[in-house]
């Protein structure tokens, strides 16, 4: 008892805390769905009333995640494709831009949803 217990909660919060931004719910409630369409967001949490977007302007923060996250997958991508493949960079090149164009959407969704787990203090600190 006692130490077991303690060492797994905060494990158990942090792994539920990542299911609800993969699953791309409120981060408040993470009962229900932030989007409604591929780039369509709910107004506000269909579930609890949280309004997703604060204020207009809001979520241009998000942009910079979605930098982020479009740089990585294409560093990635690309890093992959040179060890594990005899592409030319050509190839390589117009490989992750048909890539990056297919990610658009998730990159655009979980950017959002990323900016507002983060910008709302959920990740560390408040829940
Ligand atoms: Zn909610």
């Amino acid at each position: 008892m006692g130490m077991g217990n303690r060492m797994r909660a905060p494990y158990g919060r942090e792994t539920r805390r990542w299911a609800a931004v993969l699953k791309m719910l409120c981060p408040r409630c993470r009962q229900a769905r932030v989007f409604k369409e591929l780039f369509k967001m709910h107004r506000e949490c269909p579930r609890c009333g949280l309004k997703f977007e604060r204020e207009p302007g809001y979520f241009l923060g998000a942009m910079y995640i979605s930098y982020g996250l479009g740089a990585g997958l294409v560093l990635a991508g690309m890093a992959l494709l040179r060890l594990f493949t005899d592409l030319s960079f050509h190839w390589v090149f117009g490989i992750m831009v048909a890539l990056l164009w297919l990610a658009t959407p998730w990159i655009f969704r979980y950017s959002r949803v990323l900016f507002m787990y983060t910008e709302r203090g959920f990740f560390g600190g408040g829940d």
